[in-house]
């Protein structure tokens, strides 16, 4: 570590707060699947952002949708119409095959924007008695930093020192449709889950779970409201994770790649019957749906399709399964994974390997503990994915 990088880090500990714990690697260049650090040295992103970068790095297309519409007008409020929004908006519809959408900026937003959206349609349309709602969770949910958000969480790094908790969520063990059904009261008005439970540590519920999930909810007249915002925009090998399972949501929250890694962007896409109850001064955001976030979010959307990353992400995903299952170490607990959302669990902590892996120029974090999370921007190649598991098996040899 040299002493620019020193001063880097010395700066953001003494001048930010320490909510994060990250690798001593100070970037300031990125294209693609690589970032450059201050002193020049390469690396292969396997972070993405946590799925944020799904388009790579200061992909081209999106930074000239950006820069054009940095020239002609950013931010008008909600308070007018713009002419970006609703193209941005039809186009998230159209992908995630919903009736409406309502734009915010943060993952958190559109979560807090979804439960909401729940509980105004538990009210006004299935008749749960004012202030009675309730929300089904999973245990081991990760759905953002809010205060209401971690008052639901399982992990006590999330919510302890931060109570008390909103009222009106409810957990069951994450994978059993059976649990969810045991769950459900006249008072229910949604079930809220991840389709892979990333922050988690890539957990994949059993094959079947979200068609089951679904029937449960339709029977119970409960919405089923999938966070999709890590899963989402082709990271595990389709548009959405759901898509594997053949199943609708009522409501889909997206958020992270929605960005192309240029700027928060993120949406609650639902049936109209849900989502039209939002009237003029129930919700609101004062950057949700500007023209610059709208015009970056419809050029991400673009990208994603033009260059087929869904499709590219199951291809990549399963050689870089099949070579991160070629390891060889007596640690090795499992190596799972969608499309290229991808894990390897150890039996002991994998920081040092993490550190190790930075030295030899590969950026990936644990999660949990012992749990590594492979997931690359989709735009890798073959020969890439190659030298990438090259790397991982040099770093394996030493752990
Ligand atoms: C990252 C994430 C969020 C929160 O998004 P922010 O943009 O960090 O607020 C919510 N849900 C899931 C599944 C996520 O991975």
């Amino acid at each position: 570590m040299d002493a620019k990088t020193k001063r880097f880090i010395a700066l953001d500990e003494t001048c930010g707060a320490h909510n994060y714990h990250p690798l001593p690697v100070v970037i300031s260049r990125g294209r693609g699947i690589f970032v450059w650090d201050v002193e020049g040295k390469r690396y292969f992103d396997m972070l993405s952002a946590y799925s944020a970068l799904n388009q790579g790095h200061c992909h081209p297309k999106i930074a000239a949708a950006a820069k054009k519409q940095m020239g002609r007008l950013t931010l008008t409020s909600r308070a007018f119409h713009n002419d970006v929004m609703g193209g941005f908006l039809k186009k998230v519809c159209a992908v995630s095959g919903q009736d409406m959408a309502l734009p915010m900026n943060s993952g958190a937003e559109a979560v807090e924007t979804a439960i909401k959206a729940m509980r105004l349609w538990g009210y006004r349309k299935k008749g749960i008695a004012e202030g009675q709602a309730e929300i089904i969770v999973c245990e081991g949910n990760f759905h953002g930093r809010t205060t209401t958000i971690v008052g639901f969480s399982s992990d006590p790094d999330s919510y302890s020192g931060f109570g008390p908790a909103t009222p009106g969520f409810k957990s069951v063990p994450y994978g059993s449709a059976e649990a969810l059904a045991a769950a459900v009261t006249p008072n229910t008005c949604g079930f809220l889950v991840e389709p892979i439970q990333g922050e988690a540590g890539v957990k994949i519920p059993p094959p079947g779970y979200l068609k089951e999930v679904r029937r449960v909810c339709s029977e119970n007249n409960v919405l089923f409201c999938a966070d999709e915002i890590q899963t989402g925009l082709g990271r595990t090998g389709r548009m959405f994770c759901v898509d594997h399972e053949g199943v609708k949501p009522d409501l889909i929250v997206m958020g992270k790649a929605l960005s192309g890694g240029y700027y928060p962007i993120s949406a609650v896409a639902g049936r109209r019957e849900v989502m039209g109850l939002f009237k003029p001064g129930t919700h609101g955001s004062t950057f949700g749906g500007n023209p610059l976030a709208s015009a970056i979010g419809l050029a991400s959307l673009n990208v994603l399709a033009r260059e087929k990353l869904a499709e590219r992400s199951a291809m990549m995903g399963e050689h870089f399964k099949k070579r991160l299952g070629n390891l060889q170490h007596p640690d090795i607990k499992e190596v799972r994974g969608r499309g290229l959302l991808l894990a390897l669990e150890m039996n002991r902590p994998v920081r040092r390997l993490c550190e190790s892996l930075m030295a030899k120029g590969l950026l990936a974090k644990d999660t949990h503990e012992n749990t590594v999370r492979f997931a690359p921007p989709l735009v890798i190649t073959k020969a890439q994915v190659d030298a990438a598991a090259a790397i991982i098996a040099s770093a394996l040899r030493e752990f």
